[in-house]
């Protein structure tokens, strides 16, 4: 049996490899920064976000080192821009997608103004949802669309490297993904390959919500749009940085599939 004393020596052990875990953080999340600022400047964009000491100098930067001038925004005009986007998608009044509009600019680089973390749903497209056309939006997906290590680098990259100030974890209706995950945890199915990966991953939101009605599995997509959100705010050494000085907003979204709306839900 253990005395005071040993467990105090076992707590001070404790704090010690708390600290150590502390620094090689800290350690790691310096060598990934300093990392994504040479990548800044070998992609040309020496001058905006993290190239520069992590402020935000898009603005100062002359437009015409910028692919897409107009897609300098702050977190909050950024959302402003992709909600009236779906607002004319919605009422149908999306514009023309023209290749040759952009084909000049965007041989230079890109600076998307938004980054979606999608299902791969084939009725949801952000690109035609938000009614934005190329170089606007840097998309991540993956059928429920949950975390995974590939899609948070792919994230990270988004906002360290091409400076978006705004991420949207976007879920929907009807989600195939999130009801295989209930199947999983509600019924004990167990689906072929790598199938079950997926429903496991969703598993915690499914647990998370008890309600067991007609809305279970409405409530558990939000759920674990919620969840991948608030994962993405305080867990990840990167994202969390910016988020945590307001450089990036993350929010969730569900599309509806009847009326093509995203309904802001985080
Ligand atoms: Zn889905």
């Amino acid at each position: 049996m253990c005395n005071r004393r040993d467990l105090t020596g076992a707590n001070i052990h404790l704090n010690k490899n708390r600290n150590k875990q502390q620094e090689q953080a800290d350690l790691d999340k310096r060598s990934f920064l300093k990392l994504a600022g040479a990548s800044a400047i070998s992609l040309g964009f020496a001058g905006t976000g993290i190239a520069s000491g992590m402020e935000n100098k898009a603005a100062e930067t002359p437009a015409q080192t910028i692919p897409k001038p107009e897609n300098v925004l702050t977190p909050d005009q950024a959302l402003e821009r992709l909600m009236a986007g779906n607002e004319r998608y919605v009422s149908g009044k999306s514009e023309p997608l023209d290749f040759h509009d952009v084909e000049t600019a965007l041989i230079k680089g890109q600076n998307p103004y938004a980054t979606i973390l999608s299902c791969s749903d084939s009725r949801v497209s952000p690109e035609h949802c938000f009614d934005e056309a190329l170089g606007d939006l840097f998309v991540a997906r993956v059928a429920g669309n949950y975390l995974t290590h590939d899609n948070l680098a792919t994230l990270e990259y988004s906002v360290a490297v091409l400076n978006t100030p705004l991420i949207m974890v976007l879920g929907h209706e009807s989600c195939g993904a999130v009801k295989a995950a209930i199947d999983a945890v509600d019924h004990h199915r167990d689906f072929p390959g790598h199938i079950q990966l997926l429903a496991s991953a969703i598993a915690p939101a499914v647990r998370a919500v008890s309600d067991t009605s007609s809305s279970r599995l409405i409530n558990v997509t939000k759920a674990n749009i919620i969840m991948t959100v608030e994962k993405l705010r305080t867990k990840t050494p990167v994202l969390d940085y910016y988020h945590d000085h307001k450089k990036i907003r993350i929010v969730g979204g569900l599309y509806h599939l009847s009326t093509g709306k995203v309904e802001l839900i985080a």
